[in-house]
């Protein structure tokens, strides 16, 4: 596919009710109207007379609570707040728009998973992880095997992970995959794994629920860093876990509050505050990915330019069918290394040598300075944001230009 312009539904996924029936109970926008529209009336209270649209933050430790405890909605304030609420209920609609579900947000993304992976696994359990995702699932990994929970790891997008189904209680996916970019089938391994008794929970943190639905594709569990794309103004660490099965989430809610993993309820409202742009956001990302990756691929001095919406990209035939935008991050290696690297992150004037991805403000970095992530030295990650595309194609062609003119 080419860039499409903003609003523009995406090639490849057509209209996946998959048979489910059903709207969601209670919800503001639920099915039958666009993802825009779903995006900026999701969790949105019905309107009331002289009350703000979206209500503001709730701050409170405590609410108050006279006599008998039991059925109170709201008691203390690691077990509930009406700020996360609105946000779970928004979440919930934009990960299952047809289908009844339900999310809770976490402090961080890794609160997110952590308690998904504890709150679901026991002694003698064994996992499937992805070896090539988000660089603290190696840490992950060890908490696991201390807890007495196997762990098996495939690179994402090979058939190698089949092999590893048997006997397995969850299966973790991560994609598109962070930092490289390749894509697995969600709905060809949920039914596979499915068929082995195990679970199968997706990080979404890369494409957003507005890019892919895991939970639609046969996923028991959509889980992400809201840090990233979803919350898209970074300034602020959130994360969540979405699912249709209630009874998936209840050890979630209750890991969440005993360990305490909670979200602020700022960042709560902020982060749904920012849901109304997201589909603005991401097609103009998606623009501007598309534009810098078709613009570094004419370069001789760029070698390895992944992004799963460039038509021959190895990753995009799958992609094509699961996700509805391809994401703002695209990776790309300088084969000369470190210095030249270093030179054209320095030479960048529209986009900020940072880690993190997902803002409006284009970032990228050197990933090899980590350590952690498996990438040539010259392996750059740029996410791009939600600059004019003339201007952020123009500054990436100069800083190459100035890079190899030092
Ligand atoms: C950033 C990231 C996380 C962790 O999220 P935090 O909000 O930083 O805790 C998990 N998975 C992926 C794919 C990420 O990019």
């Amino acid at each position: 596919m080419t860039s499409d312009p903003i609003g523009a539904p995406q090639d490849g996924v057509g209209d996946d009710s998959g048979g489910d029936s059903g709207n969601r109970s209670g919800s503001g926008s639920g099915s039958g109207v666009g993802d825009g529209t779903r995006a900026v009336r999701a969790g949105v209270p019905e309107a009331r007379l002289h009350a703000a649209p979206l209500p503001g933050p709730v701050f409170a430790s405590h609410f108050h609570l006279p006599g008998d405890p039991a059925g109170a909605e709201y008691s203390y304030g690691r077990d509930a707040n009406p700020t996360w609420r609105a946000l779970e209920q928004a979440i919930a609609e934009l990960e299952s728009p047809d289908v009844p579900a339900s999310a809770l947000v976490f402090a961080s993304g890794m609160g997110a998973i952590a308690a998904v992976l504890t709150g679901l696994l026991r002694p003698g359990d064994t996992a499937v992880l992805p070896g090539d995702g988000y660089y603290l699932l190696g840490s992950v990994r060890e908490h696991l095997e201390t807890a007495g929970i196997t762990v098996r790891t495939a690179p994402t997008g090979t058939d190698e992970v089949y092999g590893l189904l048997p006997g397995a209680r969850l299966l973790w996916l991560e994609t598109p995959s962070n930092p490289g970019l390749e894509v697995c089938d969600i709905r060809a391994l949920a039914e596979a794994a499915h068929r082995h008794g195990a679970l199968v929970a997706v990080d979404n943190t890369l494409a957003t629920p507005l890019g892919q639905r895991p939970l639609e594709l046969g996923a028991d569990l959509s889980v992400a860093s809201a840090t990233k794309a979803l919350n898209g103004h970074a300034d602020l660490l959130l994360g969540y876990a979405a699912a249709r099965d209630p009874r998936l989430l209840e050890p979630v809610a209750k890991w969440r509050k005993t360990f305490g993993a909670i979200a602020g309820p700022m960042e709560a409202w902020l982060a749904h505050r920012g849901l109304a742009t997201l589909h603005l956001r991401l097609a103009r990302q998606q623009r501007n990915a598309l534009a810098v990756a078709h613009a570094l691929r004419e370069r001789p001095e760029v070698s390895g330019v992944r992004y799963p919406g460039l038509p021959d990209d190895p990753a995009h035939p799958v992609a094509a069918r699961q996700m509805r935008f391809y994401g703002c991050v695209l990776g790309f290696t300088l084969p000369a290394g470190r210095p030249a690297a270093e030179r054209f992150l320095g030479a960048l004037r529209l986009v900020d040598e940072a880690t993190s991805f997902g803002g409006v403000r284009s970032t990228a970095e050197r990933r090899a300075r980590w350590g952690g992530d498996d990438v040539p030295e010259g392996y750059i990650r740029m996410s791009v944001g939600v600059e004019d595309t003339d201007d952020l194609v123009g500054d990436v062609r100069r800083a190459l230009d100035e890079a190899a003119g030092a």
